[in-house]
């Protein structure tokens, strides 16, 4: 059996280890640190369970789809439940929006903001279809390895239906006028790591995935999706090791022998990097061996980082629903200070989640478990005194608009931005999302996922192909799996 380590056990890596081992390979997991999860890690305090990355569930086809390449369901692991409303956005005090599941109730609901909009909404979501079609079904599945991959028939026919030269946020304005309509079909485009103007309206397959497809739970967290995979992975052989830190890899001229994990060799057939891609090259090879330059890296577009507040409230919290977003304030002042004039922001929009209104497990009875994130530009200092004035400035605002007293009920708090971020993860620049779904890092414009001065050493996960976000971890990993697997196929006859 041919030996497969795979460093790191976010999604991307749990991913790449079940496809892996499924193919009959001896994989081990390294992971630095103490659980399974990366990003999507979760921690419990005081009563409370807290998801610590990701709370969105989008696009269930891409999970059902992961699980049933094993003969699975989603289903045997956890259980789903369709958000209705999907979330809350609050344009400003008594001025909000619940954005309801069903594409008949947003009719209604544009056609009341909008005279006239709701046949336009009909159109673009269709448009909006036909490029998830192709891009979550076909596009994000191709390994990146050359312009090639992008040249048949069917991708050229729809090129200019992908819309793939036009801005995001060009597309919407076509079809909409009313400002707050446009700020919500926007806002998915901040999952991607750019500004609606330099992100392709290729991407209102996003609108497609949260209108049409809808906003889901797994009851007990995201985190129980981590736990699925974990359990999967461990029926089909893999092992895992934890607290377990790659320090570098050993070479050959052209190739990998093995990883050092805590001081000790660790032979190895091939490697799958999925801790950021920034540490493997930079840090775990030497500079004779790395695909990319110090000044590669320095050019590349990074998602946002995030300010993050978990905070335990011994009282229920009114006007808040499981998802709500805070437009109150000037998105493109904020953007700017993400992406153009990298700085803290002057006063951000932010989002909280609240899991605990609709599942009673992850916060103790009457209290309520709140995650509030403000995207901010990654590469910034990060100290305690700024994160002290952030939590002040949202606190307030989230007082004012939801109209109660909130900071008398902290049970328990905790902050979380680039620094740990770079402890935890070794994240370049302290990112939470990986790199910009921007034109000019898209395919094989991307970090390859192969390294052509080391045979055997593969990268997933969210610097390379297809971005950010959980179902293109899921996908990335059954990409690089599939390549590794080609190449052993093509080694041994
Ligand atoms: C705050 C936040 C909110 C998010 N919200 C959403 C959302 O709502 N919906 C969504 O779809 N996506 C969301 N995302 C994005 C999503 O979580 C990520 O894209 C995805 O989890 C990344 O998975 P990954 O496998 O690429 O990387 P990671 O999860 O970072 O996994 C990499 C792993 O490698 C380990 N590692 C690093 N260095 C080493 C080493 N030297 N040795 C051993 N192990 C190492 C790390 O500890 C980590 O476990 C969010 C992310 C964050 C941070």
């Amino acid at each position: 059996m041919n030996h497969v380590s795979i460093i790191g056990s976010g999604f991307s890596g749990l991913s790449a280890a079940c496809f892996l081992a499924r193919e009959g390979f001896d994989v081990t997991v390294f992971e630095k640190n103490a659980m399974a999860g990366g990003r999507a890690r979760r921690f419990s305090a005081e009563g409370f369970t807290f998801d610590m990355g990701p709370s969105w569930y989008w696009m269930p086809d891409v999970f059902e789809k992961f699980f049933s390449a094993f003969g699975k369901k989603t289903s045997d692991y956890y259980t789903l439940q369709r958000l209705d409303p999907s979330y809350r956005i609050v344009f400003k005090k008594n001025d909000s929006f619940d954005i309801p599941a069903g594409v008949e109730a947003l009719c209604k609901m544009f056609e009341a903001i909008e005279p006239g909009s709701s046949k336009h909404l009909l159109l673009f979501l269709e448009e909006g279809k036909f490029k998830y079609d192709i891009g979550m079904h076909d596009l994000v599945y191709k390994p990146g390895l050359s312009v090639m991959e992008f040249l048949d028939t069917r991708l050229l026919t729809g090129a200019l239906k992908l819309n793939v030269f036009q801005s995001i946020s060009t597309y919407i304005r076509k079809y909409f006028k009313e400002p707050r309509l446009i700020q919500l079909l926007e806002f998915p485009v901040l999952f991607l790591g750019a500004k609606p103007e330099d992100t392709p309206a290729l991407y209102s397959l996003m609108n497609y995935a949260d209108m049409s497809l809808g906003t889901w739970y797994p009851k007990g967290g995201i985190y129980k999706v981590i736990e699925g995979m974990v359990s999967l992975a461990k029926a089909l052989g893999v092992t895992f090791e934890f607290n377990s830190e790659v320090s570098s890899l050993e070479l050959n001229s052209v190739a990998a022998k093995g990883l050092i994990v805590n001081g000790t060799f660790r032979p190895s057939d091939y490697i799958v990097a999925s801790a950021d891609y920034h540490h493997v090259e930079q840090q775990l090879l030497p500079e004779s061996h790395r695909r990319y330059s110090a000044s590669y890296w320095q050019k590349r577009r990074l998602a946002p980082s995030s300010l993050i507040f978990y905070l335990g409230i011994n009282k229920k919290v009114d006007g808040l629903l499981h998802h709500t977003l805070f437009f109150d304030q000037d998105f493109s002042q904020h953007a700017r200070e993400i992406y153009d004039d990298p700085k803290w922001p002057s006063s951000p929009q932010f989002y909280v989640s609240c899991p605990s209104k609709s599942d009673s497990g992850v916060a103790p009875e009457g209290c309520e478990n709140l995650f509030i994130l403000i995207p901010v530009a990654p590469g910034l200092v990060d100290s305690d005194a700024i994160r002290e004035k952030y939590f002040n400035d949202v606190l307030q605002r989230l007082e004012h608009l939801t109209g109660q007293n909130i900071r008398d009920h902290i049970v328990f708090r905790r902050s979380y931005a680039h620094r740990d971020f770079i402890r935890d993860y070794n994240a370049f620049n302290g990112n939470a999302y990986g790199l910009a779904n921007t034109l000019s890092q898209t395919a094989f414009l991307k970090p390859s996922i192969v390294n052509k001065k080391v045979s055997n050493l593969f990268y997933t996960g969210q610097l390379t192909v297809p971005g950010p976000g959980v179902p293109p971890a899921l996908i990335s990993g059954e990409v690089v799996a599939q390549a590794l697997i080609k190449k052993h196929r093509e080694s041994v006859t």
